[in-house]
């Protein structure tokens, strides 16, 4: 039987339907130990993001992923602009609903599938609401997603037409996931949530595994945009992975990119606090990334830290011109995504430094 573990108090708990956070408030971890990497297993699955099943806190002979696939990840490594020929797109947009959510939906909702459960609640600024909804559609299970009464009416038609019922909330995002957690506790079901439930991270760290498949080896740097962290903390355990195996022999560097109208852990960042102070939101076009207080907020500072990362925040005006240079290139995407663009531009590289920019939502999404 698989436990999670406090990343507050450390306090163990069996994995119940239920359970989502530690009675002190913690988050939780799944309990395991750093995988051991068995790199000829890959070809033993489909092209998809479960070559890497091995590595994931699954029995190796565990076959409900096969019922839950739709082929996701394994996407592709691209030099947008041949004059910088050492900067690389990873395209994550390619995805079965159009953003990288579905790393970690298809993984979380293969568990739920595994334990049995028939309803799931989730709260979402977008995208991880439609992956959920999909995967949940999928799994003949019942899903309600809580959404802001702002949120993208595109992404709601996606969430909308999986046959998910869809809660509108008028309020900020935190008041958002209050009211999930409400409705999770009273009805007594289970909680998909990407920020909460540990499974999501064993999805998106499938980012790093490909990145080092492409690559045959690490880059330099990731670009990585956040606004709960659950991109970057995965690609940050799958580079962690990889190097405890030897299969690299230095972590990437990690610049974490917010908008400047909502950046709470580039303040906490710059102020060497260990965890981040929730902010007002003032309002951005990064939808998705406009996360005021991150419930995960120690993880992605040490994380950062760790790898001798920075953060780098970006101004309303610089969204849209980077959006518009990504598609001058070729690549069409969402509003949100073009912070991660913004960042790049905005970093000091060094001449042959290998960085991965990631494409995370299709632009038809957003406006
Ligand atoms: C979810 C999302 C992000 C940010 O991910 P976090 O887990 O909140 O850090 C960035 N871009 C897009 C398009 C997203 O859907
Ligand atoms: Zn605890």
């Amino acid at each position: 039987m698989e436990q999670y573990i406090c990343n507050s108090c450390g306090k163990k708990h069996d994995i119940t339907p239920t359970i989502w956070i530690c009675t002190c408030g913690g988050v939780l971890n799944v309990v395991k130990d750093i995988p051991k990497i068995d790199v000829a297993s890959w070809n033993h699955y489909p092209n998809s993001l479960w070559r890497y099943l091995e590595t994931m806190p699954f029995q190796k002979e565990s076959k409900t992923w096969e019922q839950v696939t739709m082929g996701e990840g394994q996407t592709p490594l691209i030099v947008p602009d041949p004059l910088e020929s050492n900067t690389y797109v990873k395209v994550d947009y390619m995805m079965p609903t159009l953003s990288f959510k579905d790393r970690g939906a298809a993984v979380l909702i293969t568990k739920a599938k595994e334990i049995g459960i028939s309803k799931v609640i989730a709260d979402s600024s977008g995208n991880a609401g439609t992956a959920i909804a999909a995967y949940a559609a999928r799994c003949n299970i019942a899903c309600d997603i809580y959404l802001s009464d702002e949120t993208s009416p595109k992404k709601i038609a996606q969430v909308k037409a999986h046959g998910a019922n869809i809660k509108q909330i008028h309020g900020t995002r935190e008041d958002i996931a209050a009211a999930a957690q409400h409705a999770v506790k009273e009805e007594e079901v289970f909680y998909a949530s990407h920020v909460y439930n540990p499974y999501f991270y064993e999805g998106t760290k499938t980012y790093a595994y490909e990145i080092y498949e492409e690559l045959n080896g690490a880059p330099d740097t990731l670009i990585i945009p956040v606004g709960n962290g659950t991109l970057l903390l995965g690609a940050y355990y799958g580079f962690k992975e990889l190097f405890a195996n030897g299969l690299i022999e230095k972590m990437p560097k990690i610049i974490a990119i917010q908008a400047a109208n909502c950046a709470p852990l580039v303040d906490a960042f710059n102020n060497g606090e260990l965890s981040a102070e929730p902010v007002k939101n003032k309002g951005t076009l990064a939808e998705g990334i406009a996360i005021a207080a991150p419930a995960r907020s120690p993880q992605i500072l040490e994380a950062v830290r760790n790898t001798n990362g920075e953060f780098i925040d970006i101004e309303e005006d610089e969204i849209l011109s980077a959006r518009a240079k990504l598609s001058e290139k070729g690549f069409y995407v969402e509003v949100t995504s073009a912070v991660n663009y913004a960042g790049y531009l905005k970093y000091k590289k060094e001449p042959e430094e290998k960085i991965i920019v990631p494409l995370c939502g299709a632009g038809i999404k957003s406006k």
